[in-house]
């Protein structure tokens, strides 16, 4: 059975059989944008003003095909927590850029914070727009950090012959067309040095077709990704319910195209903070050729009060649906993205927290192993105590604000 619906006359959502996909003469399917609250008569009249004062400041946008997955009748349905305001977004919380992204932009849209990576921001928008988002600053009006005309930002990788390793993301680069991908990828398929090309994309999850309906785009990932040279796909499901038929269908023509599937989320609570949810999510990608590579702890941003997990909570729930899983599964790293570094949440025992530097600026540091007093409350690196001298001072070269944590 499909597990579809469609919005009908931007009115009501009802269910639809949708085109069989087939992929070599079918039929392109288009899910259909909704922008506006008012648009889903589902949303009780009673929340629709608070909710839609909340999509003013943290804009809301949706299609039919992920809106029909929601189960109204479940007031904690997790899809639906995952793309409708809620109002304790706006709560004082977090900061915009909560891992200060800003400070390792070398040009428009062009990030460097690892010697052999950089992040092509390259679109602005998304297919959707996940409640969560660490990077809903992007898509506030006064913001400036994207740019779709990468021409610095390929120039800049050009001239770096360090850079190996170039992700495009945004924003989803896949909501780009297929025309402007082209130019980008081409552009850095001219540059010898550039050996991996990351596509991080939540469109398998909100618009399966994307890949599907458009021959020109398939034909391009398997022109670039190639047995020397591939293209990654960095997918982004955060619950199983997101695995539908037509999910699994796109992820298939990525991999048939040549790319290499991988999935990474972050833990987001309401959504996926059941191991139960996070062990099933992981079995099924892992046998559908996507397995599970990251999971984040998420960014204190601001609006994402109402769905941040405790460190210590989220190791607990990582640690049981990986045990659970596939040795594919296992192979899945629990990490914090912060401001100096990916730092990898080890284990937890009754005292401590035990992380470990996994990517760092400043390579040297890279490996270095911290432990913490244990906090059931901490939600990010800077909320932990280090227990040791050496702790504080591995903090301090990464730059965290030691006088406040020793
Ligand atoms: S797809 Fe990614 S960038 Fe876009 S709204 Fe969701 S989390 Fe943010």
């Amino acid at each position: 059975m499909r597990h579809c619906r469609r919005l009908d006359g931007g009115v009501a959502l009802i269910r639809a059989a949708l085109p069989q996909l087939d992929e070599t003469t079918g039929r392109p399917h288009r899910v259909r944008y909704v922008r506006h609250l008012d648009q889903i008569p589902n949303i009780p009249p009673a929340e629709l003003a608070q909710l839609k004062r909340v999509a003013e400041k943290y804009v809301f946008r949706a299609n039919d095909y992920y809106l029909g997955l929601i189960d109204w009748e479940d007031p904690n349905d997790p899809i639906k927590q995952l793309i409708i305001p809620r109002a304790e977004e706006l709560n004082d919380f977090g900061e915009l850029d909560a891992s200060n992204e800003e400070a390792v932009t070398v040009a428009h849209g062009v990030q460097h914070k690892y010697d052999d990576t950089v992040l092509l921001l390259c679109n602005e928008v998304c297919g959707a727009y996940c409640r969560y988002c660490f990077r809903k600053r992007l898509f506030m009006e006064e913001n400036d950090e994207v740019t779709n005309d990468v021409t610095a930002g390929i120039a800049y990788i050009a001239s770096h012959p360090e850079v190996r390793n170039v992700l495009l993301t945004g924003g989803d680069p896949l909501l780009m067309s297929t025309r402007r991908l082209t130019e980008i990828v081409e552009a850095l398929r001219d540059i010898p040095h550039v050996e991996i090309i990351r596509l991080g994309s939540k469109m398998p999850a909100f618009d399966p077709w994307r890949l599907v309906n458009d021959q020109k785009l398939q034909d391009l990932l398997r022109r670039h990704s190639t047995p020397e040279k591939r293209i990654y796909l960095m997918a982004h499901f955060d619950h199983p319910r997101e695995l539908t038929e037509e999910a699994v269908t796109g992820i298939a023509c990525f991999i048939r195209n040549g790319v290499i599937c991988v999935n990474q989320c972050p833990l987001i609570r309401g959504v996926n903070d059941e191991a139960d949810v996070l062990a099933e999510m992981y079995s099924k990608l892992s046998y559908i050729g996507c397995p599970p590579y990251y999971l984040f702890q998420g960014r204190p941003t601001a609006g994402n009060d109402p769905y941040t997990v405790p460190i210590v909570r989220g190791w607990e729930l990582f640690s049981e649906a990986i045990r659970r899983g596939s040795g594919l599964a296992r192979r899945a790293r629990f990490c914090m993205s912060h401001e100096h570094g990916k730092i990898e949440i080890v284990a937890v025992d009754e005292r401590h927290i035990y992380l470990r530097c996994h990517r760092t600026k400043d390579p040297a540091l890279a490996g270095r192993f911290l432990i913490f007093k244990r906090d059931d409350e901490a939600l990010w690196l800077d909320d932990l105590e280090p227990i040791d001298p050496d702790g504080a001072q591995a903090l301090e070269a990464l730059g965290c604000c030691v006088e406040r944590l020793v």
